[in-house]
């Protein structure tokens, strides 16, 4: 696993560096909209610990941050209105490392969604 590099950009949101456009936070987990965003819904939720990437988090990180995490992903899902229960669906995905293209090496998911996403496998 890398070290965390804590000069990166969503590091520096956390520490309020910069601003961020915030949806949602709570105790473990900082859900807010991506700068570049490609789709009508494109949030990114990360987790207040540092955790380079998903297989970091969901190694490393307590139980409290992951259900904390998982139950803020959901509960913005459906306030922003694409949760099943009363939207029409949403993606979730996260990139770790250079095969899966990660940009930014905080830890983070991507929860997209207003209009079909398309296969992702062809
Ligand atoms: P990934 O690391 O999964 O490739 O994607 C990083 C995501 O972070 C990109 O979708 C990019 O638009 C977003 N991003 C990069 N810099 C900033 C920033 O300063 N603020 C916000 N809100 N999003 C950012």
């Amino acid at each position: 696993m890398p070290a965390y590099d804590d000069s990166n950009i969503f590091a520096r949101i956390l520490r309020g560096e910069i601003p961020n456009d915030t949806v949602l936070e709570t105790e473990h987990t900082l859900v807010f909209r991506d700068i570049r965003p490609q789709a009508p819904v494109h949030v990114l939720a990360i987790p207040k610990g540092a955790y380079v990437s998903y297989d970091d988090f969901a190694a490393n990180a307590s139980d409290a941050e992951i259900v904390d995490f998982h139950r803020a992903l959901a509960r913005v899902a459906r306030e922003l209105g694409v949760a099943l229960d009363g939207g029409q669906g949403f993606r979730a995905i996260t990139n770790a490392g250079e095969h899966g293209v990660q940009e930014v090496p905080h830890f983070h998911m991507h929860i997209l969604g207003g209009r079909p996403m398309g296969r992702m496998v062809q």
